[in-house]
């Protein structure tokens, strides 16, 4: 059962095969036994009135293709029933008087909540190291890291502790850990998916989207979470879409653009086998591969580390030990508060990002690295426009490696933002962009580890790069393939 599709869980329970309460309860066990530390916060009796209550749908007919199905959320997307700690001692014990707007959509299409899942702290990181909770462990080997942000998403779905999982996109954290954990994941364009309740990171950057098993599945969940929110000034006002669409659309004369800059040194041997044999597999299906370039690629390092922070030491000047979470204990007076909460309350990657932002923002240097960074990322963002007009999909490397070990770059950030660089364009211009699972190659102690491929698409593009995973999906069964339990 815990294998299944969301939609072929959504034709048992509607055929009334399996209840959502049994449902409910099979992951729930499945979540118990588990070592991985993906899941933060859970609460059964919660977890089984929700199934009970999605079960009195199934009965009376008011369903959804979602009702019944059990979720999991990034504990990033604020709720009223669990504790909201974005992965931080800060947040240690917070708990919100309302749900994200994401949130509320599952909630109103009848899904069942399994509970919160581990990331790094307010979503910074690669490796998922920089939780305040401790690491979460790659289901294919416990000694290696899981991918980041949404380490806790993309585990929990590779290890099959929930069938759904969303997770957030700041410069590759959907797609990142979807890849080094075997499943798919879809960063959806710029304002299509609410940030309201969702804590923010770097605001211009942050985009929610879906983990699951298949393009398919990310599919429905995306039917489900986009949509205009005028509590979010940047959601964008379009017509609802069924994402799902163009699944079974043929590929016959899609053009694939392939970035050189994807394919050149640094990129590592195993991975690149893994990408080019998918890509052998979509001229099987009918497309054509198309030599292109996105110049400024090698640029999106340091121009994505002066936004993203600098948006970071903004957003994050809330946590201030008045509005929300931790207070230090011992303080003399209200800047000794301030301080000392602070200081206490946030971890090391996260403190680097306060110290880096503050200062690019800072009188005299904001127009050396902050308004260049700027102008860095329009260029960015007209490369692509340019690669577009040679090509229908971008393809290449989620990450040039597969995942590392737990430790190995735990004390080195630089190590950790240069493995980002083939997600972090994307993110910059705005663009939706997934991961599958495409193969995989060896770890250190030559374990099996996934190698995911990236499809980027044009703004709005989603029902296309769907189109595209999934097709290949009916072609292989690399999504299908499961770690050990
Ligand atoms: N790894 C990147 C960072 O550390 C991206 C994180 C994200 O997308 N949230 O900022």
């Amino acid at each position: 059962m815990h294998t299944k599709t969301l939609k072929e869980l959504s034709a048992l329970l509607h055929t009334k095969q399996i209840s959502a309460t049994e449902l409910a309860q099979l992951f729930l066990d499945r979540i118990a036994q588990s070592d991985l530390n993906a899941f933060l916060h859970v609460d059964p009796a919660l977890t089984l009135k929700e199934a009970a209550a999605a079960d009195q749908r199934l009965a009376s007919g008011d369903t959804t293709a979602l009702t019944g199905i059990p979720i999991a959320h990034k504990d990033i997307f604020v709720t009223r029933d669990w504790r909201s700690t974005a992965g931080s001692k800060m947040l240690e014990n917070y708990v919100s008087p309302f749900d994200a707007t994401v949130v509320e959509q599952f909630r109103q299409a009848g899904m069942v909540h399994l509970g919160k899942l581990n990331c790094d702290e307010f979503a910074m990181g690669s490796s998922n190291e920089n939780s305040y909770f401790g690491a979460v462990k790659n289901p294919w080997d416990k000694t290696a890291i899981p991918g980041g942000s949404s380490g806790g998403s993309a585990a929990a779905i590779a290890a099959r502790l929930t069938p759904a999982s969303t997770a957030t996109d700041t410069g590759g954290s959907i797609r990142q850990p979807a890849a080094l954990c075997g499943v798919t994941g879809i960063k959806p364009t710029y304002g299509s998916v609410s940030r309201f309740g969702m804590i923010a990171f770097a605001s211009s950057l942050d985009q929610g989207g879906p983990i699951a098993k298949t393009a398919e599945d990310c599919g429905l969940l995306l039917n489900a979470m986009t949509g205009f929110d005028p509590r979010d000034s940047t959601s964008i006002e379009r017509a609802k879409e069924d994402f799902t669409r163009d699944l079974n659309q043929p590929l016959q004369g899609l053009k694939i653009g392939l970035p050189r800059e994807y394919f050149g040194a640094g990129l590592a041997a195993d991975v690149e086998q893994a990408v080019r044999a998918a890509l052998k597999e979509y001229e099987k299906l009918g497309a054509t591969l198309v030599d292109i370039s996105l110049p400024k690629t090698e640029l999106s390092i340091p121009t994505y580390y002066v936004i993203a922070p600098a948006e970071a030491s903004s957003n994050l000047s809330r946590f201030d030990g008045v509005r929300y979470g931790y207070r230090a204990q011992d303080y003399s007076d209200l800047s000794d508060m301030y301080r000392k909460t602070r200081a206490e309350g946030f971890g090391e990657e996260v403190k680097r990002r306060i110290l880096v932002g503050a200062y690019v923002l800072s009188h005299g240097y904001y127009d050396a690295y902050y308004l260049q960074a700027q102008k860095i990322r329009r260029l960015i963002a007209q490369d692509f426009q340019q690669a577009f007009t040679q090509c229908d999909v971008i393809m290449g490397p989620v990450c040039p490696t597969v995942a590392w070990d737990l430790g190995d770059k735990a004390d080195d950030p630089i190590a950790n933002y240069l493995a980002d660089i083939f997600t972090l364009s994307t993110s910059l211009a705005g663009l939706p962009g997934m991961s599958i699972p495409c193969g995989f190659g060896q770890g250190e102690k030559n374990s099996k580890r996934p190698v995911g491929l990236q499809i980027i698409g044009n703004y709005f593009a989603e029902a296309k790069l769907l189109n595209v995973a999934h097709q290949y999906q009916q072609a292989t069964d690399w999504h299908l393939r499961q770690p050990a339990e």
